[in-house]
């Protein structure tokens, strides 16, 4: 079993209208990002976590992946392909303070990288919700582009 951990980190301070997300809020920015994704998040649990402070430079959101490896058996009991099945869990930053935008942002950030597999890509636009830094505030416009999918 292998585990992964990828971590989204702060660019600049922002506060106002923050507030604390619910776990009733979670789950609605997880369902709303695996519909704008066209994903399934099935096995991707969300939860607020105090990963530490949330100044410049540190962590948002991480992302964390757990990888079983089984072989299938044929009904003659011949070993067949392996395959591979990822379960997620989002962990967003309690000690940052939220606003719905940046929250949404966030979440929809790590269930692109969930949608993509277990990989760490990053897009180079910043326009992208994809963007290695997910801006809090709506005078950086991001959302999924077309070369995002
Ligand atoms: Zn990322």
């Amino acid at each position: 079993m292998k585990r992964y951990t990828a971590a989204l980190c702060v660019v600049s301070s922002f506060a106002a209208n923050t507030f604390a997300p619910t776990q009733a809020d979670l789950d609605r920015d997880l369902a709303s990002a695996a519909a704008e994704w066209h994903t399934e998040t099935g096995d991707t649990r969300i939860e607020m976590q105090d990963i530490g402070p949330c100044r410049v430079g540190d962590i948002i959101a991480l992302r964390r992946a757990t990888v079983r490896t089984s072989r299938l058996v044929f009904d003659d009991g011949s070993s067949g392909p392996e395959v591979s099945a990822a379960s997620y869990v989002i962990e967003i930053n309690s000690e940052c303070r939220w606003t719905e935008l940046w929250l949404q942002r966030a979440v929809t950030h790590e269930v692109g990288h969930i949608s993509k597999g277990v990989t760490d890509q990053h897009s180079n636009n910043p326009k992208s919700i994809m963007f290695r830094v997910v801006y809090p505030d709506a005078k950086h416009p991001q959302g999924i582009l077309p070369e995002d999918r």
